[in-house]
């Protein structure tokens, strides 16, 4: 069919941002930089996602478009601003560089999928992800630096539009895609990506996602998701992995598996109230420092 052995193994790696490749919510960045209480941002956006108003993940798109106290305080320095104040997750530079490059034969193209605003995604991972490597909510701009109108949301579904597009671009088979997030707005993808045979991490314990995903790997080193990359993809064995990880200067210092079931049990006849939030207690734990340290 043409191809040959080097396009069987090109994979597409689309990592969501907020608290996957950071520490903490651009929202909550952004309303902290004009003004607004973290307080009532997060109950603007909660009452929005509890009544299903916009696509999971979109709230803050929304509010920038719509909101009063958003639209009057909020222009595009803010954006970037946000993107130099939030704080990353460890060792995306060395991720990137890695996949890169290639590991035992698979190619991984490192790309970017959020609902976050594009000008905060571009000014916090500048000289680490290329531009035209990450998609996020794009809007555009008066002259005077407010926003005017939305182009495309990279939330919900939004997400699996830019990565169908991403997989005829690269020419990868669909079960090429490796996926990583932490949230709500991932859910979509992740069952997308899920049904086409591809890898899907969670990297975070809410059981929205983690029950979903294929594997949950928590670390504050964004480098942690090569450990399930290379069981499932490479089909790695554990030593090998150490052993890769310290070539990369890097040391695996705890990696901990955690399986556990969580079953809420309750009689029959009394009617449901909202659903336990537990924490799904599934997934690797790891703990990565520089070697000789
Ligand atoms: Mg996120």
């Amino acid at each position: 069919m043409g191809m040959g052995d080097n396009a069987l193994r090109r994979y597409i790696f689309a990592s969501d941002f907020d608290q996957t490749l950071t520490f903490n919510d651009s929202g909550y960045v952004l309303a902290e930089l004009v003004g607004i209480s973290t307080d009532e941002f997060e109950r603007k956006a909660k009452g929005m996602a509890r009544i299903n108003l916009v696509q999971q993940g979109a709230e803050l798109a929304y509010l920038l478009l719509h909101d009063p106290e958003f639209k009057a305080k909020v222009r595009k320095e803010h954006l970037y601003e946000v993107g130099k104040r939030i704080r990353l997750k460890d060792n995306i530079p060395l991720l990137y560089q890695i996949l890169e490059s290639g590991i035992d034969g698979h190619v991984f193209e490192f790309f970017v999928l959020s609902a976050a605003p594009v000008e905060v995604i571009h000014s916090a991972l500048e000289d680490i992800v290329p531009k035209d490597h990450i998609f996020g909510t794009e809007f555009l701009y008066k002259p005077t630096g407010e926003i005017d109108t939305i182009v495309r949301a990279t939330a919900g579904y939004g997400k699996v539009a830019v990565l169908n597009q991403l997989l005829e671009e690269h020419v990868a088979g669909p079960d090429h895609v490796i996926y990583t997030g932490d949230g709500s707005s991932d859910i979509h993808v992740m069952l997308h990506v899920n049904a086409r045979d591809g890898l899907t991490i969670a990297v975070s314990e809410s059981p929205h996602v983690s029950q979903i995903a294929k594997r949950t790997v928590l670390s504050t080193s964004a480098l942690a998701v090569l450990a399930p990359i290379l069981e499932e993809v490479a089909g790695w064995e554990r030593f090998r992995i150490r052993g890769f990880f310290e070539a990369n200067g890097m040391l695996i210092q705890e990696w901990e598996r955690v399986r556990t079931d969580w079953l809420t049990v309750r009689p029959a006849t009394i009617e449901p109230e909202e659903a336990p939030s537990v924490p799904a207690e599934r997934g690797d734990k790891v703990h990565i420092v520089p070697s000789g340290t």
